[in-house]
């Protein structure tokens, strides 16, 4: 079944007539359109995609399970105004994911006898297990990403700036295929290792020093996410003993992959390593998330998320820790749930490397 068609088959279920959609990954899962405004009201019978003038050839040629409907001005009164004329009464919209004033111009313009219902996210839901298709673009986009880091890393040396080797890399992905950085590229070094999320600065890499490259490219829309830590010089006893410890973690934590395993268990596979080293306080993140159309999406493989793994499933598994002052190491790649276990995408080593 088409993704519209499955969810235009749960419309009675989340008790609304129609539904409208706002978030573009979602339009994108579910019609194929990939412009950058849009609405998707799924409703029975037939779908309605909203766009304006710029996109009425792409949107004719893109999408598939709908119509489309080329609108002048704001989109939701063009909405609105095909619901009046339908005469559906419970409008669901997605609640996570509806501006509010686009919400508050819908109801505006809504008549009286129609009604916003708030939905949570299920189309997130279907978006979690992949199709074979999508595995196959996911797995196309981890190629490129791992493509470029081999490319690139000749030319990390002392005195190359994090920012200049990041420009390296995302000029490596689009040259191997990618339409862009999945997220904006993390290329750190030294203490500055120790900052999860840590913009590439101006500053030269100095010898003897960590760096964390944490990287993604999106190819065909689909994304990849990896995460390697290497040394600018020879690394001592310490950071050896660190980066083994990550590893065994990022390990364990892939061997706990498998369809039925709940997200939670994956991680506290991974803390229960790090937790025997004394390192669990240094571990601020949760072990992975799920991608495919976006970077981040469900399930997040953190404590409290109960949400059981099914084959088809595309996560990352990235444990790391975190000491300021010192530094930090993360070991990322992309699988795929299995009903056995997993398959790691991403082929790039994980032995370290001292460059
Ligand atoms: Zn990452
Ligand atoms: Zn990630």
């Amino acid at each position: 079944m088409s993704a519209i068609g499955s969810l235009t088959g749960r419309l009675d279920e989340l008790k609304v007539d129609a539904f409208l959609i706002s978030a573009l990954p979602n339009i994108r899962y579910l019609s194929g359109f990939t412009g950058s405004n849009a609405l998707l009201l799924v409703a029975p019978g037939r779908s309605t995609l909203l766009t304006d003038p710029r996109y009425a050839i792409q949107a004719a040629q893109e999408t598939s399970g709908c119509v489309v409907k080329v609108a002048r001005g704001a989109l939701v009164s063009a909405a609105a105004q095909l619901i009046a004329r339908r005469g559906w009464k419970r409008i669901g919209f997605e609640r996570g994911r509806l501006m509010f004033d686009a919400w508050q111009r819908l109801k505006e313009t809504l008549p009286l006898s129609a009604s916003l219902r708030p939905v949570a996210p299920v189309v997130e839901s279907l978006r979690m297990v992949k199709t074979a298709e999508e595995i196959a673009l996911i797995r196309a986009s981890v190629l490129v990403n791992s493509l470029a880091l081999e490319a690139a890393l000749p030319r990390i040396r002392p005195g190359v700036r994090e920012s200049e080797l990041a420009a390296e890399l995302e000029y490596q992905m689009r040259r191997n295929g990618a339409e862009k950085a999945s997220f904006d590229t993390i290329v750190a070094s030294g203490e500055r290792t120790a900052l999860v999320h840590a913009q590439p600065g101006a500053e030269p890499i100095a010898a003897n020093q960590l760096l964390l490259i944490d990287m993604g490219a999106t190819r065909n829309g689909y994304v990849s996410d990896m995460t390697r830590s290497f040394f600018v010089g020879t690394p001592n006893r310490k950071v050896r003993k660190m980066y083994h410890s990550v590893l065994a973690a990022q390990l364990a934590a892939i061997n706990a992959v498998r369809e039925g395993a709940t997200a939670e268990q994956v991680d506290r596979a991974a803390r229960k390593v790090l937790r025997a080293e004394g390192l669990e306080k240094a571990f601020v993140h949760s072990t992975g998330h799920g991608l495919g159309l976006e970077i981040h999406e469900p399930p997040r493989l953190g404590r409290k998320d109960k949400t059981r793994l099914q084959a088809g499933m595309a996560i990352t598994i990235e444990p790391g820790v975190y000491l300021e002052g010192w530094g930090g190491i993360r070991i990322e790649d992309t699988v795929v749930v299995t009903a056995n276990g997993c398959e790691v995408l991403t082929p790039t080593t994980k032995e370290f490397i001292a460059l």
